[in-house]
C-alpha cells in the first residue's frame, strides 16, 4: 500500500494511473477502522483497478468540540487493517492539505431540505462540513466510484446532491454498500469503542427496535407504532433524538403510510455520552 500525505503528490499519481487506463475507487473515512469500512474497500477492489482510502477526522463536521476531541484514533491499527484488505493507496492529509485557507465558515452548499432534518436538525452545520470535506477530497481524488455505507443513510443522499451540485473534472458514481453489523445486530461504528460494558449490552436495542417496526408496520397511521418504538428505546436507557419513519427518497417523515411508497426507519439516540445512529429500509 502506498501512503500519501500531500494532496498534490496523490493527484499527480492518480492522473498518471488514469492515463494508463486505471479506474479509481475511493472510500473516504475518519479512521478507527472496522469491518464495515473494510467491506467498502473489498467492494471497490472487485470493480476498480485502484482502491484509495482516506483517513481524515474532519473538524468542520463536528458541531460539538467534545465529540471531536473524543473521536477515536488508531492509525497504526488502521494501516494494518488496510494492508490486510489489499487497499492500494492510503491518503492521510494534514488539516492544511484539506483546508489550505482554514475552514471557510461562510461557504454554503445549497443542499436543500435534507440539510436541516434528522441529523441536520440535531447537528447544526454537520452536513455543510461533510460537503466541504467531500468536495475537497473529490478534487484531489478524481474517482470513478465513491463507496459509501448505508449506515449513514442521510449522508449518502447529501453526497449525491453535492456531486450533482458542484463542478468536478470527474464525477464519481456512488455505490451504496450495506451496513455491517455485529452478531447481535448493533451496526458497526467507530463510536462503539466508547461504550462501556453495560451500554454495549443495551446498544443492540437500537437495531431490534428498527426490526420490530419492520415486522409490525402496516398501512395507515404510524403514530402508535412510533410511540411504542420510542418507549422501547427509553426502556433500554436511550435518550432518543429521533426515531422516524420517512420516505426513502426525500427522508421527510410520514405519519400515515399508503402501503406502497418506499419507506425507511431512521434512529439517533444516546446512551449516556455516546450517540449512535442506525436505519432500516422497511419495504
Ligand atoms: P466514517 O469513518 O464513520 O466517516 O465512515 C466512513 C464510511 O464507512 C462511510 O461511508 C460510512 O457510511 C461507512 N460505514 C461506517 N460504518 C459502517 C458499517 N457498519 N457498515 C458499512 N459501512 C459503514
Amino acid at each position: 500500500m502506498i501512503l500519501f500525505k500531500k494532496a498534490k503528490d496523490l493527484n499527480n499519481w492518480i492522473t498518471l494511473r488514469r492515463k494508463n487506463g486505471a479506474t479509481i475507487g475511493f472510500i473516504p473515512t475518519m479512521g478507527a477502522l472496522h469491518e464495515g469500512h473494510i467491506s467498502l474497500i473489498s467492494t471497490s477492489k472487485k470493480t476498480d483497478s485502484v482502491t484509495i482510502c482516506s483517513i481524515f477526522v474532519n473538524p468542520a463536521q463536528f458541531n460539538n468540540q467534545q465529540d471531536f476531541d473524543k473521536y477515536p484514533i488508531s492509525i497504526e491499527k488502521d494501516i494494518e487493517l488496510l494492508e490486510q484488505s489489499g487497499c492500494d493507496v492510503l491518503f492521510i492529509p494534514s488539516f492544511l492539505e484539506i483546508y489550505p485557507n482554514g475552514i471557510n465558515q461562510s461557504k454554503n452548499y445549497e443542499i436543500g431540505d435534507l440539510e436541516n432534518i434528522l441529523e441536520g436538525k440535531y447537528r447544526p452545520g454537520h452536513f455543510q462540513g461533510v460537503c466541504m470535506v467531500v468536495h475537497r477530497l473529490l478534487e484531489i481524488i478524481p474517482a470513478d466510484h465513491l463507496y459509501l455505507g448505508q449506515k449513514d443513510y442521510q449522508q449518502c443522499k447529501i453526497i449525491a446532491t453535492l456531486i450533482d451540485l458542484v463542478s468536478l473534472n470527474t464525477k464519481p458514481s456512488i455505490i451504496i454498500c450495506p451496513t455491517l453489523r455485529e452478531k447481535d445486530g448493533l451496526a458497526m461504528s467507530s463510536r462503539n469503542r466508547r461504550l462501556n460494558e453495560k451500554e454495549r449490552d443495551a446498544a443492540p436495542t437500537l437495531f431490534n427496535t428498527l426490526n420490530w417496526i419492520k415486522n409490525n408496520i402496516s398501512k395507515g397511521s404510524l403514530i402508535t407504532l412510533n410511540n411504542k418504538a420510542q418507549n422501547m428505546l427509553m426502556a433500554a436507557g436511550f435518550k432518543t433524538d429521533y426515531i422516524v419513519i420517512a420516505y426513502a427518497n426525500t427522508l421527510s417523515s410520514i405519519n400515515d403510510w399508503d402501503g406502497d411508497h418506499k419507506i425507511v426507519a431512521l434512529v439517533a439516540a444516546t446512551l449516556n455520552e455516546v450517540r449512535l445512529i442506525d436505519n432500516l429500509p422497511l419495504n
